[in-house]
């Protein structure tokens, strides 16, 4: 081979392949690559929360269009990739960002993804995963523990929110339609359609679900919410009424623990009678919510968890783990299994699924699956259930003193406040007046106040739209966030606002 051609074929005894590490070098890198990370969760406070780069500055940055020919030197690369990550990301585990419901990351959680990628098991079955699979089982274990749900139920982990709350759906529908929806679809022998329920506050994913599934959006019910975003209980009765005086199929009602934008708990145990009553699949979403459950103190109707069906909890939420990690828990393991099985001739294990171990592979939609139980398994284990309820509590605790700050500024206009979501905007009193014009540029000014300050990376918060009205919204699932980080935030918010309204308010409107 002439020298400087790309070197193609490997002497198969001496191979030495191009991604694999020494033990020595890996430790080598390893603990640079700690001492890297180590730094950035050192600078977090003195860092801004985003660089607010734009992305083709981002874009630029990375360079090199095509994929190098040549391979790198891992140490250069990761170097170069640490210094990447640390300028150019957005931070959640900062002590100011309030956006989304995204957590600060518990560091257990990151040194326990890196020990699962060394292992890399394959949490599909029990024989592929031994100690993994059993790690999983125990941590769904614990989260159902955890919030009061019945520690014998079925469960998986997942991706995130979303898909805790389709494997729900899809173990709903299954066991609620008269017919064999896996084999015959979702359309009823007679044309019967399915009708799912929930509450006009309920999160995105119902729509994926509907859509994906095959159901189609017009399968949802949009249920009213009262004055607190709430769901209307009455108007769930009558609807079901209507629509099985109708011909359709309810087979779903879709609680909502902490809606993303208010916090609103939905009145759970109403529902579930309602859902007794029918003979309704009760789901409850509580992927942020749901772990509040813990607190001996949460909003009454969040017990209400522990009567539904299913419940979908999102460990990357108000338990810290790194994304991703979503849970759903079903009151019914046979449910679970029933819904996702099946047995084909290339799968052979040797173990008895409800006695010895599990195979994942059988409770939900994915194949190879991995092993993030881990991180999430670590996390309970080092907050404990003390701790992990604690973290929470000052959480909800935080949002409050940040609601009460909003309150006294006069300049701000508080919303509501509900478990760690508070939400208000910049309202200058004389603009308070519910005139369209006023509440026409009200929007306007909060939205560019919204970008400005995300952007300017002193804060970082997120939006909410509350009948009709754009508001702010500050989110709080982060262990970092303390009293003075949350003080500040309404003279940040009404600085920013007050030069922006300057520059922004039209001539009509009264100053
Ligand atoms: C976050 C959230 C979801 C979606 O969860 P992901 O983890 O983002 O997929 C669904 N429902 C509620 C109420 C949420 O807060």
């Amino acid at each position: 081979m002439k020298t400087g051609e790309p070197e193609l074929i490997s002497d198969l005894e001496r191979r030495v392949a191009p991604l694999d590490m020494d033990p020595e070098t890996f430790r080598r890198l390893g603990h640079r690559v700690v001492d890297r990370m180590a730094e950035v969760l050192a600078s977090l406070p003195n860092r801004p929360v985003t660089s607010g780069a734009r992305p083709t500055q981002v874009r630029q940055l990375l360079g090199g269009d095509r994929l190098p020919e040549r391979g790198a030197d891992p140490e250069a690369l990761l170097d170069r990739t640490a210094a990447l990550l640390a300028e150019h990301s957005l931070y959640n585990g900062h002590p100011r960002f309030f956006g989304y419901i995204t957590s600060s990351p518990a560091p257990i959680g990151a040194l326990g993804d890196l020990m699962a990628a060394i292992v890399n098991p394959n949490v599909s079955a029990w024989e592929l995963s031994p100690v993994a699979t059993e790690i999983e089982s125990q941590a769904i274990r614990w989260i159902a523990e955890l919030i009061g749900y019945p520690s014998d139920c079925g469960g998986i982990l997942v991706s995130g929110g979303n898909m805790a709350n389709f494997v729900a759906f899809l173990a709903a529908r299954r066991a609620k339609a008269p017919w064999d929806v896996r084999t015959g679809g979702v359309v009823g022998p007679d044309d019967e359609r399915l009708a799912a329920y929930a509450s006009k506050e309920t999160h995105t994913w119902i729509q994926k679900a509907t859509d994906l599934f095959g159901l189609g959006t017009n399968a949802i019910r949009w249920i009213p919410t009262n004055e607190r975003y709430a769901m209307d209980v009455g108007a769930l009765r009558e609807r079901i009424a209507a629509d099985r005086a109708a011909g359709a199929l309810p087979f779903l009602v879709v609680g909502t623990g902490g809606s993303v934008s208010t916090g609103a708990v939905d009145p759970l145990p109403e529902i579930a009678e309602v859902c007794r009553e029918n003979g309704l699949w009760f789901h409850v979403d509580g992927a942020y919510g749901g772990l509040a459950a813990a607190l001996p103190d949460a909003p009454p109707e969040l017990y209400g968890l522990r009567e539904a069906d299913s419940v979908a909890v999102d460990p990357h939420k108000w338990l810290y783990s790194p994304i991703e990690a979503g849970c759903t828990l079903v009151r019914d393991a046979k449910a679970l299994h029933d819904a996702f099985s099946y047995k084909p001739p290339y799968y052979f294990f040797d173990n008895d699924e409800f006695d010895a171990g599990r195979n994942y592979v059988e409770y939900g939609p994915q194949n190879t699956r991995g092993f993030r139980a881990l991180k999430v398994w670590l996390g309970l284990q080092q907050a404990g259930r003390e701790g992990a309820t604690r973290m929470i509590a000052d959480d909800v605790r935080l949002s409050r003193a940040l609601f009460a700050a909003v309150s006294r500024h006069p300049e701000l206009e508080p919303m509501v406040q509900g478990l760690s979501i508070a939400t208000f905007r910049y309202a200058p009193a004389e603009l308070r007046d519910g005139s369209k014009a006023a509440e026409d540029y009200l929007g306007a000014l909060n939205r560019e106040l919204n970008t400005r300050l995300k952007r300017g990376g002193r804060i970082f918060l997120t939006n909410a739209v509350l009948d009709g009205r754009f508001v702010l919204r500050a989110c709080i699932v982060n262990f970092r966030t303390r009293l003075s980080d949350v003080e500040a935030v309404p003279e940040i918010v009404a600085a920013e606002g007050r030069e922006l309204d300057h520059a922004m308010r039209p001539a009509g409107l009264k100053r």
